[in-house]
């Protein structure tokens, strides 16, 4: 995992959002390779292994071995993927799972996004600007932190729960047919195997002072 998208990981435990403390055990040009993320709340520690930061046990369903896309398969599905996502501006952060994985390096390019790659299979590899994850059903993201989730039927459904908390308001999911979109997202297209949902933009307060009568500078 590169050294910066570590910056970007939290504990999956419930508590007050903490990032983690990191203890490399082996570098190599600012990949950890081999170290453990400890959460100075819950002392809870993560460990890095082999570069993938394992935040849980994969569901044996992603487990199933696939064949490497060629790179025009993964093109496509990487120009899919950022559709559905509207991953339109550089510098965002997306999170792709199982199937969507395959896909991290193109979008990341494409888009010049931060991506964080799902129970990848084993051949998608990582970079400065794409890290790999093991999770089962939580994703260890801040709130709010990421434009998009995609995520593919060998994900339990609890981790929509998780994708709703880390995608920003506004901010898009992609969900597996074989899962019901939750009922506080707002579901914009589907076809036969996927959703697109949106998360709501959060209620902006109209209790604001009245400009006309707003003399606080006076
Ligand atoms: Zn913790």
């Amino acid at each position: 995992m590169f050294i910066e998208l570590l910056d970007l990981l939290r504990c999956i435990n419930a508590h007050e959002e903490t990032w983690l403390v990191t203890s490399f055990n082996s570098i190599s040009n600012r990949f950890v390779l081999e170290g453990t993320l400890g959460c100075p709340t819950c002392s809870a520690e993560y460990r890095i292994i082999d570069g993938i930061g394992r935040f849980g046990t994969r569901p044996a369903a992603s487990e199933v071995p696939r064949n490497p896309m060629s790179a025009r398969e993964r093109e496509d599905l990487a120009t899919r993927a950022g559709a559905f996502l509207n991953v339109t501006q550089p510098g965002a952060t997306v999170v792709l799972g199982g199937r969507w994985a395959e896909a991290a390096q193109e979008l990341s390019v494409m888009t010049e996004s931060r991506i964080f790659a799902l129970n990848p299979a084993q051949h998608v590899e990582e970079s400065e600007s794409v890290g790999l994850l093991e999770v089962h059903r939580q994703i260890p993201l801040a709130a709010s932190s990421v434009r998009g989730v995609a995520i593919d039927f060998s994900f339990p459904r609890e981790i929509l729960t998780s994708a709703i908390r880390v995608v920003r308001p506004g901010g898009r999911i992609v969900g597996p047919a074989a899962i019901e979109p939750p009922g506080d997202l707002t579901v914009i297209a589907r076809d036969a195997s996927y959703w697109v949902a949106e998360k709501p933009v959060e209620m902006i307060s109209l209790r604001r002072s009245n400009p006309v009568g707003d003399t606080k500078s006076s």
